[in-house]
């Protein structure tokens, strides 16, 4: 089944703020909680779509992506480990500390959730640009970059926080309109990961991180596009203690090409052949992005003849197949001649083999495009 659309499941327009998404989701998880709705396996859907959906629009980044391209830009983005998408019962509960922490009141406690929900830290994602050439996009390429970026200093040495005992949760009985109920916040001491730090390294922030450069190889696919970005896995900022580290998110910048323009998968060349050689037939070289191919110049070519060769493009990441070269075939004329060549051209002139034919004109261009795909 297609996925639902995240302000959809909340009610909410694209325009939401920060805190009405909050309000939309609590309301939703009142209504929707296990506890309240036990063996609803409708309800209990309904329940973790919601918390799916304010996961996502409660993350700036995460809302950005997801605003921008769908749920299809939100592969390979979750958080912790796994492909998907998909929140499990632990995680939402883990979520309701900030969700309904502070005095408002609210559930926690429940389903076993007892001590030791300690929280994996996430490293930052972190943004780069890599260029390439045509020739890389055709076969793909495995690219060295330099990333600067927080990792953990060696020697850090680390206990349980004490605050929260380790569990990375502070807990409190508050009373609310459902009655008493426990509810439990994430620890503002320990971020929610349970541990203190009790010794590091000079030269490091209070979780014993620093900036260094490190060296990714990113295996960049063939048929990349200007403006893609590719997001490696546990390559962005990393973090303390066991934590996740973030994503590194590789944007796509196509250097241009001397001989080729490129659309999607096909590519163009501008081919210049001697009036000559159009008159009487030849064949000649083009480029292509892996060495050369001939092909043949009939007798009598137009100028503005597009030849196809066929699987001489690029690949498409989304698609099977090669796209093609398009061959346009431009006639140089000459820009100065010898009194000879004048003399030879004169003699040419009054010929009616010489005189443009009317009513044959060429086609457009695009349409000429069009006839070969047709
Ligand atoms: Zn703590």
């Amino acid at each position: 089944m297609a996925k639902r659309d995240y302000y959809d499941i909340l009610g909410l327009s694209k325009s939401a703020s920060a805190s009405e998404v909050k309000k939309a989701y609590r309301k939703l998880a009142l209504k929707y909680h296990p506890d309240k709705n036990p063996d609803d396996d409708v309800a209990e859907d309904k329940f973790k779509e919601a918390a799916e959906a304010y996961e996502i629009l409660s993350d700036s980044t995460k809302k950005q992506q997801y605003d921008r391209f769908g749920h299809a830009g939100m592969r390979g983005s979750g958080g912790g480990g796994g492909g998907g998408h998909h929140m499990n019962m632990e995680d939402i509960f883990s979520q309701f500390g900030d969700v309904f922490g502070g005095g408002g009141g609210g559930f926690g406690g429940f389903g076993g959730g007892g001590g030791g929900r300690r929280r994996r830290m996430k490293g930052a994602d972190l943004r780069i640009k890599v260029k390439l050439t045509l020739e890389e996009i055709a076969t793909g390429v495995k690219k060295k970059i330099k990333v600067a970026k927080q990792i953990q200093a060696s020697g850090v040495e680390h206990d349980d926080c004490s605050q929260c005992n380790g569990t990375g949760q502070v807990r409190r009985v508050t009373n609310t309109i459902l009655g008493a109920m426990q509810t439990s916040s994430t620890c503002p001491s320990c971020n929610g990961s349970g541990f203190s730090i009790s010794s590091k390294p000079s030269g490091t922030d209070e979780w014993g991180m620093k900036r260094e450069e490190e060296v990714v190889t990113i295996d960049i696919p063939s048929g990349v596009e200007n403006g893609m970005q590719l997001n490696v896995r546990g390559e962005g900022n990393g973090a303390p203690i066991g934590g996740v580290a973030g994503d590194l998110l590789v944007v796509v910048e196509e250097i241009s090409h001397k001989e080729f323009q490129r659309n999607g998968k096909n590519l163009h060349h501008d081919l210049y052949i001697s009036f000559i050689d159009a008159c009487l037939g030849s064949s000649t070289q083009v480029p292509l992005l892996n060495g050369k191919a001939k092909i043949k110049i009939e007798a009598g070519t137009q100028s503005g003849k597009l030849v196809r060769l066929r699987g001489k493009g690029l690949p498409s990441v989304e698609s099977y197949g090669n796209g093609d070269l398009l061959v346009n075939i431009n006639i140089w004329t000459p820009k100065t001649l010898t009194k000879e060549e004048r003399k030879t051209l004169d003699n040419l002139k009054e010929s009616s083999n010489f005189q443009p034919e009317t009513g044959h004109g060429e086609r457009g261009f695009f349409d000429k495009v069009t006839d070969l795909f047709s």
